[in-house]
């Protein structure tokens, strides 16, 4: 793939960049710095800047031309509440915070692409650079809609990308249709604490938490159709303080992911039955609470198409990937029920350990998405930003593209 020359002679410094944001992670709407970055980046280049757009998101604005065409690129800037393993220089600087999904990178590409996109890049309309909060806790994209940002930066279509683990550098990945909608759940189950050795004058809830979490596998299995994906995973359950008291209560928490937000809502009802019925009967009482709902992201077929042949003629179709439907969660699914769009993928190097770009001092765990050894690959930027420009120059043409080297 033909990299534009200008992110070569940037290369350094996109490469600072995106190791300074790694060092300073943030948590969802707390992107105060990192907000603070991309704006004044912005607007050292002379793009129109908008800070706090859905809290802390950012908007950066290039017109060119007479179109009134317009375009939006969506990077998100949010980390993870992990402990960083890693060693190397630029590991987070904050305990239990870290850029573990790589959007440190997602963020540095968009803005390694602005630069291009304000300084040379020839078009003809509007492009909407959209710096979002709070991807991974699902709340960002929701609030920059409800800020308005389609109203006040109108485009015809949105576009975004995340980086892909176990993909080579070069190499891109497409979908077309649905991906996972999601939510997430908090069961609670009240019960009567007692002396553990004498049961029969308390009222135990964790036999009827157990029960629950095999339960909920039967709506996966028995109430799904069968050729239906979807997921329910209980990943924290909590009661009880000690060996010898029964606890008053236990707490179930999870996600679900499935395909469609029918589906999603049968599995809703479901697992609400289930909590009311056992809890019932073993005379104890129950509630259910939802959080965190994603839809869907729901590619448009135009859009994709579109990608798919971008990615094809920039990378080659040996390095272009349909992929396969994952059940992994992103908030991108708010804007495709709002815009027509496609979400897409970049390699982020090659092998389960990314020897190929992992530094010295890198943790012991596998080089994978939110593990506390991962690591986001510099050598993505410059491909990610060719990419940004190139399908600007495309989808809002005019005149002769700029020099790739
Ligand atoms: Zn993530
Ligand atoms: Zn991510």
């Amino acid at each position: 793939m033909q990299i534009i020359e200008s992110l070569r002679t940037h290369a350094e410094e996109n490469i600072r960049l995106r190791r300074d944001i790694h060092a300073h992670p943030e948590l969802g709407f707390e992107e105060h710095r990192t907000a603070d970055i991309v704006a004044r980046r912005l607007e050292s280049w002379g793009v129109e800047v908008h800070r706090g757009v859905g809290g802390t998101g950012v908007v950066g604005v290039i017109r060119k031309g007479r179109s009134q065409r317009g375009v939006a690129l969506r990077a998100d800037m949010d980390a993870l509440p992990v402990q960083e393993l890693n060693r190397f220089a630029h590991a987070s600087q904050s305990a239990g915070r870290m850029h573990a999904c790589g959007h440190d990178g997602h963020t540095t590409t968009l803005l390694s692409a602005a630069r291009v996109l304000a300084e040379e890049a020839q078009f003809d309309g509007q492009v909407v650079l959209v710096f979002q909060p709070a991807e991974e806790t699902s709340g960002g994209a929701r609030a920059m809609i409800r800020d308005g940002l389609f109203e006040r930066f109108p485009v015809d279509a949105i576009f975004g990308f995340h980086n892909m683990v176990n993909l080579p550098i070069g190499h891109f990945a497409f979908r077309f249709g649905t991906g996972a909608a999601l939510t997430n759940f908090k069961v609670t189950v009240e019960g009567r604490s007692a002396h553990a050795a004498m049961p029969h004058l308390g009222l135990d809830p964790v036999p009827a938490a157990c029960q629950m979490v095999q339960a909920f596998q039967t709506v996966i299995t028995r109430n799904m159709r069968p050729v239906d994906p979807g997921v329910i995973s209980v990943t924290m359950i909590h009661a009880g303080e000690t060996t010898n008291v029964l606890p008053s209560s236990c707490v179930l928490q999870g996600t679900v992911r499935c395909v469609g937000d029918d589906v999603l809502d049968r599995v809703k009802q479901r697992m609400a039955v289930i909590v009311q019925n056992t809890t019932a009967a073993f005379e104890l009482s129950g509630s259910v609470e939802w959080s965190g709902y994603c839809p869907s992201v729901d590619n448009h077929a135009e859009e994709t198409e579109f990608v798919r042949r971008l990615m094809t003629d920039l990378a080659g179709p040996e390095n272009v990937h349909l992929r396969e439907l994952s059940l992994g969660g992103e908030d991108f699914g708010y804007y495709l029920k709002l815009k027509p769009g496609s979400y897409f993928w970049i390699g982020n190097g090659a092998g389960q350990g990314a020897e190929d770009h992992r530094l010295e001092g890198h943790g012991p765990g596998p080089c994978t998405l939110h593990s506390a050894s991962y690591d986001f690959n510099d050598a993505l930027i410059p491909v990610g930003a060719t990419f940004w420009v190139r399908l600007v120059e495309r989808w809002l043409p005019a005149g002769e593209p700029i020099r790739a080297d």
